[in-house]
């Protein structure tokens, strides 16, 4: 049995965020089974609505694009949950769980593919980078609340 939790704190992390749709649809428990089953931990958890500011910051890089206010509406419509997650390569091998962005396009098998609606509406964030998942992490937790 490999080590866990607390003697992990060096591991890579990424940061996920269960969608509104995800939530509405009670998917919570298959989408994160699915990256337990690939090997992954759950080191830090909640549920919160995010609010209009939180959600400007966190999608800076989109703010201009036409799709930025609908998407702001529908990821602020209900509450989400936040999570981080710990393993190695758990930055690349979640983006790969998770399909291109767009749930049309994504093939089956894949999370977006089996349960996303579109290109807005699409079950899962997830960090893109080393750089994006720390960041996000430290948007969304305080080191004291990581078990890792
Ligand atoms: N998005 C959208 N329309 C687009 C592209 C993106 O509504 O044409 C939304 C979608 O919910 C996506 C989020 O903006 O997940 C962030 O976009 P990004 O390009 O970072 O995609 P992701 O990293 O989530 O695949
Ligand atoms: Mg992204």
């Amino acid at each position: 049995m490999p080590a866990r939790g607390i003697l992990r704190g060096d591991m890579e992390k990424t940061l996920i965020i269960l969608k509104p749709d995800c939530m509405e649809k009670r998917l919570a428990g298959v989408v994160l089974d699915r990256f337990q089953k690939a090997g992954f931990d759950i080191v830090a958890a909640k549920l919160t609505r995010l609010a209009p500011g939180l959600l400007a910051e966190h999608y800076a890089h989109i703010a201009d694009r036409p799709f930025f206010p609908p998407l702001a509406q529908f990821m602020g419509s209900r509450p989400v949950l936040v999570a981080v997650l710990q393993g190695e390569g758990v930055i690349a091998k979640v983006r790969e769980l998770l399909g291109p962005t767009d749930s049309k396009k994504a093939p089956k098998g894949t999370i977006r593919g089996d349960f996303g609606t579109d290109v807005t509406v699409n079950v899962c964030h997830a960090s893109d980078s080393p750089e994006s998942a720390v960041a996000e992490i430290a948007r969304f937790f305080l080191p004291s609340e990581l078990f890792a």
